[in-house]
């Protein structure tokens, strides 16, 4: 049988493996972060109506630039984010890792380099490596906290082209405090200057206010969204990201052609119309997050502190036992491969007690 090694296939795709989060037909599903609730009656008729407006379309290409539905999420962010953003601070693409992949074509690239604080999100290297960037590690606390010094020294060493913040941080749940971004941004325009990207995939369930406050003034900062988690969207495949509109021409340059379907531009528009009863859900999330917190810590359990829809606990000898043991009891959650630790995302109220079961029952079985 041909294997990917006997094609001649890029020199650094050689032994990797592709992204491979285990989709399993198990009663409980807690590893990916997504939204547990499916999507309200009445916007499944509105997307239906606007989704037959589109078909009757379908011959002609779509709108290339998106303006509608840009132009909604610009709105969406200023009613939200504490700003004033225009059409042209945003850019949309079939998922916040479209965007990346985008930006790693515009700013990365062969002979250039981009940082992330590890662990994060591994899509971040796994894009990086597909662009034909260089991937550097950069270090975080124990605690997974950045540490503001090491960051900033890890900057003026490389010199990367591009920094990846993630806030609140996957797999960890981590939030970013708006001074650490200050001093990242200011360590990266001194060595470069570079372009720094904030992940907030998961910035409504944060405690903490959304970054995007920091764009005024750092044309080289970008904050990226997504309609996959808190809006409970993963299948429409939508991200987008706010930055100064000079790097939304930038991307421009790189974009395929009409990238973004009208099918998918017409859903986002109708789910853009229905914020109020998607974002509903995430005041129900955060408190199943933190019960959560607290009884993974009532069993003894090491629990980091979440700003997201997701906690990593631990700590495990052998994480792939315990991971395994759970799911023999039906739950599915994910081992990141942070050493000792797992990550269980926040589902409905019932998912997160059957997780909570099968917990106890498996601390019982290896202690
Ligand atoms: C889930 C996730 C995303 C979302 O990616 P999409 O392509 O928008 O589904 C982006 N960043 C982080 C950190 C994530 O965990």
């Amino acid at each position: 049988m041909t294997q990917i090694d006997d094609l001649p296939v890029r020199d650094e795709l050689r032994g990797q493996s592709p992204y491979g989060a285990p989709q399993l037909n198990v009663p409980v599903l807690l590893n990916t972060n997504e939204n547990p609730y499916p999507l309200p009656d009445a916007l499944v008729d509105r997307i239906a109506e606007r989704v037959a407006d589109a078909a009757r379309e379908l011959n002609r290409y779509p709108d290339r630039d998106a303006v509608e539905l840009r132009t909604r999420l610009a709105a969406y962010l200023s009613e939200t984010g504490g700003v004033t953003l225009a059409t042209g601070n945003v850019w949309a693409a079939n998922g916040s890792n479209e965007i990346i992949q985008q930006l790693l074509q515009a700013f990365g690239g062969p002979g250039r380099s981009a940082i992330g604080f590890d662990p994060s999100y591994s899509m971040h290297a796994l894009i990086a490596r597909g662009t034909g960037t260089a991937w550097i590690s950069g270090p975080r606390r124990d605690d997974y906290s950045v540490d503001v010094e090491a960051a900033v020294a890890a900057i003026a060493e490389h010199r990367p082209n591009v920094v990846f913040l993630c806030s609140p941080n996957n797999p960890t749940g981590t939030a970013l405090d708006g001074s650490v971004v200050e001093a990242v941004y200011d360590a990266a325009q001194a060595a470069r200057p570079s372009l720094v990207i904030v992940d907030e995939a998961y910035v409504e369930f944060s405690h903490h206010a959304s970054l995007l406050t920091l764009l005024d003034g750092r044309p080289n900062l970008v904050v990226t969204r997504t309609m996959s988690k808190a809006f409970g969207a993963a299948g429409l495949r939508l991200g987008y990201l706010a930055a100064d509109p000079a790097v939304v021409d930038a991307v421009q340059l790189v974009r395929l052609p009409y990238h973004l379907s009208a099918v998918t531009q017409a859903t986002a528009i109708a789910c853009l119309e229905h914020t109020e009863t998607l974002l509903g859900y995430v005041a129900e999330l955060k408190a199943q997050r933190d019960r959560l917190v607290a009884e993974l810590r009532g069993m003894g359990c090491e629990v980091t502190e979440s700003d997201a829809n997701f906690v990593q606990f631990g700590r495990f000898e052998d994480t792939h036992a315990v991971w395994q043991a759970v799911l023999d009891h039906g739950v599915l959650i994910r081992d990141n491969g942070v050493p000792g630790m797992l990550r269980v995302t926040a589902g409905t109220d019932a998912e997160n007690t059957a997780f909570l079961d099968a917990m106890r029952a498996v601390l019982k079985e290896i202690a």
